[in-house]
């Protein structure tokens, strides 16, 4: 089956200010704009959201935040709710590491499966990442935790939302350290641990509509090795996002 790929670029806590961010945005636009070959969607911070929602909207590149919480509303100080998303931006990222129990924000996977079916019933798009740390890599326990990984976030989704979703493998040793994992290794992953525990939930056609990333210092010189792999259908980029030279990156993506 033929997936069409997609970019992520994942501004993090960067060019959250509104004057920086349109500085930056200015020397990316036109090149992105003219790139047909893959889905593009940038992630700034939430401080700039508005402003990116009318930026992007004559462009073919579409919005995505950061987090979002599962609940509507309440009590829960300095969240952004899946309701509040809804209507000013198409795609959010859940589960990032660094918001994880390995992060800084304690996140379970429990919690993780919470956003994902918030952000699905208001209508929002999930980047669901997720990926082993070194300890595990190195024990031979990646292909074990990641599939865990897939079990627990998409318990109880329904298969037609959870063909919707975007996944993006980024094993945590490879986020933002300048060490990749190898194509090889990446489309392994992902094919048989990512796909291979949506297959046995929902069965092989819903794990072959998914889209799978690879995340993980990803950079304009080694995407065109990543999306050369059949299993891997574009990237979730950190650093390397936030230079001018992403639209070489996002070029080379769309190329293969
Ligand atoms: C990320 O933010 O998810 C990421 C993969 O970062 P980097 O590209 O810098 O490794």
């Amino acid at each position: 089956m033929a997936r069409r790929p997609i970019l992520v670029a994942n501004w993090k806590m960067n060019l959250g200010r509104s004057d920086e961010a349109l500085a930056f945005f200015r020397k990316i636009r036109s090149g992105l704009n003219e790139i047909k070959g893959v889905d593009l969607v940038i992630c700034p911070p939430t401080t700039v959201l508005h402003q990116f929602a009318e930026l992007l909207a004559p462009t073919r590149i579409a919005l995505g935040a950061q987090n979002a919480h599962w609940e509507e509303q309440g009590a829960h100080t300095g969240e952004i709710s899946p309701v509040m998303l809804a209507g000013v931006c198409q795609y959010v990222i859940l589960g990032h590491s660094e918001r994880r129990a390995t992060g800084s924000n304690q996140e379970t996977d429990e919690a993780i499966n919470r956003k994902l079916k918030a952000a699905l019933t208001h209508g929002l798009t999930p980047i669901l990442c997720l990926g082993e740390n070194l300890e595990q890599n190195r024990a031979g326990q990646t292909d074990a935790f990641v599939s865990g990984q897939v079990r627990a976030a998409f318990q109880d989704v329904e298969a037609s939302l959870a063909a919707s979703c975007i996944i993006a493998y980024e094993p945590i040793w490879a986020i933002g350290t300048g060490e990749s994992a190898s194509p090889a290794d990446a489309n392994r992953v992902i094919g048989l641990s990512v796909r291979g525990a949506l297959a046995e939930i929902y069965g092989e056609d819903v794990a072959q509509q998914v889209r799978v990333q690879y995340g993980g210092s990803v950079t304009p010189e080694n995407i065109s090795a990543f999306m050369a792999m059949p299993e891997v259908d574009g990237a979730l980029v950190g650093g390397a996002s936030l230079k001018p030279q992403f639209v070489e990156l996002a070029r080379r993506a769309a190329a293969d």
